[in-house]
């Protein structure tokens, strides 16, 4: 298949563009879209035979269902019903924005698009072009990051041609993903409202809008027999090409464990790789030391971290260290992409 890959600009968006890219939607295509968090595999969402072609371009399993994207908040109870009055709640302070709800599915909504679920997980992007992209393509598109399943989720066009040319019909290429971390997901299909999935929006700023608000079991820990109950959160995810694992521990302490490990490994004419804050980037002597930002800016950390994940990969890094980051606030999110990308490997001194 031959992808036309096309740049957009999000501040003057070429209309002519996104009527293209919403016919071939409508008609059954694939077209990978910028967002604010990544960016996303799109499909239309109501059409079995899409959702179908979204599974096969990324390699994904079919038990991890998908997430429908809307335009305009009449719209979600089209695909859902049940819908409580914590959503409203919720999609008044988040939406637009990186906030996923799960609900009872409408029967319209087909179960290749839920992964064979009786719920479907919807969210309202805020970036301008995928608002655009929704409306001109009938409504509901659904889209995962648009990576190659397992990979790490992309928040530059560049890695979705990477991963994606000559498997969809379209990437539009609007510029670096804002957030760079998938939405939060919470699920709103029974009594107590649990997150499936932490990111931007924080636990904290849950419990502000709607009171009662629990974390998934499964979530917490890397015990394997505690399931999580987002299908997608229990595959090996974001993970570079290199092994990977985490360093936790006094700040001393963690520079000079690793610095002695990749010297070892450099012996032995690997390639080395560090992760570390701006406060202590400097303090490493591997072959490529990669800064996601200052320790406390949570935001800039969570906006680098897949493209530095990915640029390690483009180095031909073989053995990979991270820092820990602080596992507070955004901080829970990014933790939760480096443990799964490590694959949980972790050193603690
Ligand atoms: P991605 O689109 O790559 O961000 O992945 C979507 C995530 O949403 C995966 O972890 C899915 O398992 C989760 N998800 C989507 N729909 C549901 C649902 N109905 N119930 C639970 N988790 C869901
Ligand atoms: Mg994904």
């Amino acid at each position: 298949m031959d992808t036309k890959v096309v740049q957009i600009d999000r501040r003057n968006i070429n209309k002519a563009m996104i009527q293209e890219a919403g016919n071939i939607i409508r008609n059954g295509g694939l077209v990978a879209f910028p967002t604010e968090t990544v960016y996303g595999l799109g499909g239309d969402a109501l059409n079995e035979s899409s959702s179908g072609k979204i599974y096969a371009a990324k390699g994904r399993p079919s038990d991890n269902p998908l997430i429908v994207h809307i335009a305009e908040f009449g719209d979600l109870k089209e695909i859902a019903v049940k819908i409580p009055k914590a959503a409203e709640k919720l999609a008044k302070c988040f939406w637009p924005g990186p906030l996923t709800m799960i609900f009872e599915k409408a029967a319209c909504v087909p179960y290749a698009t839920t992964g064979g679920l009786d719920t479907v997980a919807v969210r309202m992007p805020s970036d301008p072009i995928a608002r655009e992209l929704i409306r001109e393509s009938g409504g509901y598109i659904a889209a995962p990051s648009a990576n190659r399943s397992g990979r790490p989720s992309p928040t530059q066009a560049k890695y979705v041609v990477e991963d994606l040319r000559g498997r969809v019909d379209m990437i539009l290429d609007g510029g670096a993903s804002e957030i760079g971390l998938e939405s939060t997901i919470v699920d709103l299909s029974g009594e107590v409202p649990v997150i499936l999935r932490p990111g931007y929006i924080t636990e904290e700023m849950l419990v502000k809008a709607i009171g009662n608000v629990e974390m998934d079991k499964g979530l917490l820990d890397s015990d394997p027999q505690i399931k999580p109950k987002a299908p997608g959160m229990k595959y090996r995810h974001y993970a570079p090409q290199g092994s990977l694992a985490i360093v936790e521990g006094p700040k001393e302490q963690v520079t000079a464990y690793i610095n002695e490990k990749i010297k070892e490994y450099r012996k032995e004419g690997m390639k080395t790789g560090v992760i570390a804050a701006f406060e202590t980037a400097a303090g490493y002597q591997a072959d490529c030391v990669k800064c996601p930002g200052k320790r406390n800016d949570e935001s800039e950390i969570a906006r680098h971290l897949f493209r530095i994940l990915r640029e390690l990969d483009d180095e031909g890094i073989q053995v990979i260290y991270a820092e820990a980051f602080d596992g507070h606030g955004v901080g829970c999110a990014i933790m939760n992409r480096l443990l799964k990308a490590a694959g949980y490997q972790v050193i603690t001194l």
